[in-house]
């Protein structure tokens, strides 16, 4: 395997997966907003960054022919907080950008970037997973798609195989549903806390998920099943105790484990709330 030094500037996929073949070592640089504070603080140092922002194929949101809502890798997050498509339940993911940390960051991170970076705390993994959404990667190999659900395997680890790259995020095609995303953080623009992103189906099933209450973000079919057919608080509430059985958090600086789990219950109220009470689009 070939060394590259420098700074590369792929025009299409096809280039910047070569380069990724020839050094397993080279960083791709999406927004810059992680990876550039990485490297000012030299906890990383590559010989070569690849930069995505040549690539117009994985750039801004599109309706694919099968009706799908495409979100190119290189999107920043102010671009798909202000969608204007109707994105039906898949509208949880939209709720989630504009929720990301502050207008600068926004205006320079990516949705690529964040989902490979896959810091638990992020707002889009729960978003995608409760969304039902879809990861498009590609390699010199070629394309594959993975769900959100399988794309999330630990902390700060995804699917992605060495000289893989995140190209898309897929979202289902549009329906009458709705989705709400509630953060908890200790301030404006901070990460996390607790996050519980809700999908209310067009044809009444709920689907839910938390954020930044484990490795990667938690859904329960179970859980899933009892607010797809019940939705009283005393319901919602027994739905919040089977989430809290399986989460697995930290005690960090945003906020203790113990305090992380008496959040899921009342950020999954307001979620299922929000997603009941929010405006249905129209196909
Ligand atoms: C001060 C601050 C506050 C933040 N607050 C929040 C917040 O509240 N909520 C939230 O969700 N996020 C938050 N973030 C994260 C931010 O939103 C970005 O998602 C994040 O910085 C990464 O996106 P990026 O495009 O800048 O990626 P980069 O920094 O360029 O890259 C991040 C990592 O992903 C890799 N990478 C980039 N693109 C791809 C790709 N297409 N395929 C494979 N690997 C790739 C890079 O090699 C690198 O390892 C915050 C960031 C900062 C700096």
């Amino acid at each position: 395997m070939t060394t590259l030094q420098g700074l590369f500037r792929p025009k299409t996929v096809e280039e910047a997966a070569s380069l990724l073949a020839q050094d397993g070592e080279a960083k791709l640089l999406a927004g810059g907003a992680t990876l550039v504070a990485m490297l000012n603080a030299h906890v990383i140092e590559p010989a070569a960054l690849i930069s995505l922002a040549g690539i117009d194929e994985i750039k801004g949101i599109s309706v694919l022919d099968d009706g799908r809502v495409r979100i190119g890798a290189f999107t920043r997050h102010r671009e798909t907080a202000g969608c204007t498509l109707q994105l039906g339940h898949a509208a949880v993911v939209r709720h989630a950008a504009s929720q990301i940390a502050n207008a600068t960051v926004r205006n320079m991170g990516t949705i690529g970037g964040s989902i490979s970076f896959a810091d638990p705390g992020l707002d889009y993994p729960p978003a995608l997973v409760a969304a039902g959404a879809e990861i498009e990667i590609a390699s010199v190999q070629g394309r594959r798609t993975l769900g959100a659900a399988e794309f999330f395997v630990d902390w700060y680890l995804t699917a992605l195989e060495p000289g893989e790259l995140v190209t898309a995020v897929l979202l289902p095609r549009p329906d009458r549903g709705a989705g709400v995303y509630i953060k908890h953080a200790r301030v404006a623009g901070d990460y996390a806390t607790a996050s519980v992103a809700a999908c209310l189906l067009e044809d009444g099933r709920m689907r839910v998920a938390v954020g930044a209450c484990g490795p990667t973000p938690l859904a329960d079919a179970e859980a899933d099943a009892i607010l797809s057919g019940d939705r009283s608080d005393e319901a919602i509430a027994r739905a919040g105790r089977l989430l809290v059985q399986h989460a697995d958090p930290l005690d960090d600086v945003r906020g203790s484990a113990d305090y992380r789990c008496l959040l899921i219950p009342r950020l999954l109220l307001r979620a299922v709330r929000g997603a009941e009470a929010a405006p249905r689009s129209a196909e």
